[in-house]
């Protein structure tokens, strides 16, 4: 596997293979990878000839100072994992070359409301973080595809629509979610668990599943999933919602494809999940 730490030594590598014919699959990352990166990085390669996976704990993203600096940060377990899948490149971008003007220059795009509710709404100006990473990552790696987990549905949903609001030339390709075997969706946070925590944690899942089997009205089944989490006082939940899958408001009778999403603090660590439902 090549790593690269600068634009130029990456952009002069992927040009190269550009001009061979080849096709560039990338899975933006925070690092502190586990098998739900690893099976975006496996989905990549089906699809591309070159993988690129990117590491890079972005700043601007973090509503929550204490939450950026406690972020799980494991760079030579990271390279060990993505050499066992056999990924091509992994880049460790600098914050001057992705953010050439500095972090305070985030873009400003209409998401159609894609971020007016749940993330968007308990974590102010994450989205905005998020898309303008992502957009500057793609700047730099060019690729002709790029893959994103469903673990972050309402994020999966917001990069789809800033790729077709910008016109960018890329496909974007959803993957889905990754779980322990306890039903707990990975995420590099789950480090952040005592081994009690974990276990407690696959409570969120538990739910979740409970209310894909309750037949019953949406208010039935948010009041249901509070009741169920709200058995383990070490769960604390930020939201538990029933939307669109499309439009991500809050689902009404007219909507046809629902999902059920929850954030929850197990401890000190938020947690989010999602499920399809009906
Ligand atoms: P992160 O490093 O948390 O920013 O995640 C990088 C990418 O991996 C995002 O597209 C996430 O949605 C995806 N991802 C994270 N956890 C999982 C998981 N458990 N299953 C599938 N994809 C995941």
């Amino acid at each position: 596997m090549q790593v690269f730490r600068s634009k130029d030594s990456l952009q002069q590598f992927l040009t190269a293979q550009r001009d061979t014919g080849k096709t560039i699959g990338f899975v933006p990352t925070m690092g502190a990878l586990h098998n739900g990166h690893l099976s975006l990085i496996q989905e990549a390669q089906k699809k591309s000839n070159i993988t690129v996976c990117s590491i890079y704990v972005n700043p601007t993203q973090f509503n929550d100072p204490a939450d950026l600096e406690k972020y799980p940060r494991t760079e030579e377990k990271d390279l060990q994992m993505l050499e066992s899948v056999s990924c091509d490149v992994c880049y460790f971008p600098t914050t001057e070359e992705l953010y050439p003007n500095g972090t305070s220059d985030l873009l400003n795009i209409d998401l159609g409301g894609l971020d007016s509710q749940m993330e968007g709404e308990h974590r102010p100006g994450h989205f905005k973080g998020v898309v303008t990473v992502v957009k500057n990552l793609f700047d730099v790696v060019k690729p002709d595809s790029a893959f994103f987990g469903e673990k972050d549905f309402q994020q999966l949903a917001i990069i789809r629509r800033m790729v077709e609001v910008l016109k960018l030339p890329l496909e974007i390709i959803g993957c889905s979610i990754i779980r322990e075997k306890n039903g707990l969706a990975m995420s590099s946070r789950n480090e952040r668990l005592s081994d009690t925590e974990r276990s407690e944690a696959s409570l969120i899942y538990k739910t979740l599943e409970e209310v894909t089997l309750q037949r019953s009205s949406d208010f039935e089944r948010k009041d249901l999933a509070k009741q169920r989490l709200s058995q383990n006082s070490n769960i604390v939940l930020d939201y538990f919602e029933i939307a669109d899958s499309k439009t991500l408001q809050p689902a009404d009778e007219n909507t046809i494809e629902k999902r059920a999403f929850i954030a929850a603090f197990v401890g000190e660590v938020r947690l989010i999940d999602n499920i399809a439902l009906d």
